[in-house]
């Protein structure tokens, strides 16, 4: 998600922060600092960070779980509305993500009862503490009625709420991961537009901003899902495009950006003098070596050197993952004899999926 920064990385998963999450935290410092001081801004923002360690364990209870059934997590996004742990997939078995959802709430539900352990010892009341930053009340308490507010928050069944997952999952199971996740992403976006009418009649912005990233949520949840079963039992070699040009390594930019004009491609295989993949000159790359080296430098001084090459075997899911995470617009598809077959773009990516479900409707 853009517009999120890596502050820590846990066992293979990296903790990232949304814009948006630190903006909250900003917003709560500055409102204790204009109602009672320095010291409610640093009380304030000291609550915040005890409730965000919280959230983060929450996290981590799904990604434990996640991990028991072999699905690692590459990153965990703290949002406005919680965290958001990004599974590498959705485990096949609907019993399997049930359990993953239901493995936040559960230490949520362990962290309350460790607070209100500690909040009886210390004597004091049990009782719900609306206002998370009241000064006279003990920070246990208050992270108590704040871990419950969570708790009660996560069960509700919108995407990406835990509640969605899991009803997402016992719906999978009865009638398929397509039809369950349209219908659970459906009830998500009614229940975001619900909040929002509350949220925009009484008004409270962050009521408007939880259901704004609940309704798009269920919506990208949604899309994901639809994609991958669009993708089913393709290849790399089915959608990637054949017919193409490769410019030499030692060749100079100039035939490049011949080429780049004369036709539609973009991204330009490099290859040495026996065909072999060494590189790819995306049209970024070009234009950098233009400005920066004039059109006599030869290709090998723009190219992207160390761009990953895919087999053409490789399947859609993997395909389209190591797309991603290259930050390429195309990769080489390369056969097994080190011989270039093709070109995976996102762009014919796209155009194969759209032809697939117009035939499929
Ligand atoms: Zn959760």
């Amino acid at each position: 998600m853009r517009w999120s920064f890596t502050i820590a990385r846990v066992a293979g998963t990296e903790v990232k922060v949304h814009v948006t999450f630190l903006l909250l935290v900003a917003y709560i410092a500055y409102e204790g600092w204009v109602m009672a001081g320095s010291v409610a801004a640093i009380s304030y923002t000291l609550f915040f960070l005890a409730f965000f360690l919280c959230i983060v364990l929450h996290e981590f209870g799904h990604i434990a779980m996640a991990r028991r059934f072999g699905v690692r997590t590459p990153d965990v996004i703290l949002l406005p509305i919680g965290g958001v742990a990004r599974l590498e997939r959705i485990p096949d078995v609907p019993r399997q993500e049930f359990l993953i959802a239901l493995a936040g709430p559960a230490v949520t539900l362990a962290i309350i009862v460790v607070l209100a352990v500690a909040v009886a010892v210390s004597g004091h009341p049990l009782g719900y503490a609306p206002n998370p930053v009241a000064l006279d009340v003990p920070i246990t308490s208050r992270l108590l009625s704040a871990n419950a507010v969570v708790l009660l928050f996560n069960l509700i069944p919108a995407f990406p709420l835990d509640g969605g997952r899991v009803l997402r999952a016992v719906l999978a199971r009865r009638m398929g991961l397509a039809r369950g996740t349209r219908i659970a992403g459906g009830v998500g976006q009614l229940f975001a537009l619900g909040l929002g009418i509350v949220g925009f009649l009484m008004p409270a912005p962050l009521i408007l901003l939880v259901a704004f990233f609940i309704f798009l949520g269920a919506g990208s949840e949604a899309n994901a899902v639809a994609t991958r079963l669009a993708g089913q039992g393709l290849q790399v070699s089915h959608m990637m495009v054949k017919e193409f040009h490769t410019v030499p390594i030692h060749a100079p930019l100039q035939q490049a950006v011949d080429l780049l004009l004369a036709g539609e491609q973009r991204e330009f295989p490099v290859v040495d003098n026996l065909g072999r993949a060494e590189g790819m000159l995306t049209r970024d790359n070009l234009i950098r070596g233009l400005s920066r080296l004039g059109p006599t430098a030869t290709v090998a001084e723009a190219m992207t050197a160390a761009a990953p090459t895919v087999p053409p075997t490789l399947g859609f899911q993997d395909a389209l993952e190591r797309l991603r995470s290259s930050g390429l617009p195309a990769l080489a598809v390369v056969d097994g004899g080190g011989t270039l077959v093709g070109l995976l773009t996102r762009d014919n990516i796209t155009d194969l999926l759209l032809v697939r479900s117009a035939r499929r409707n």
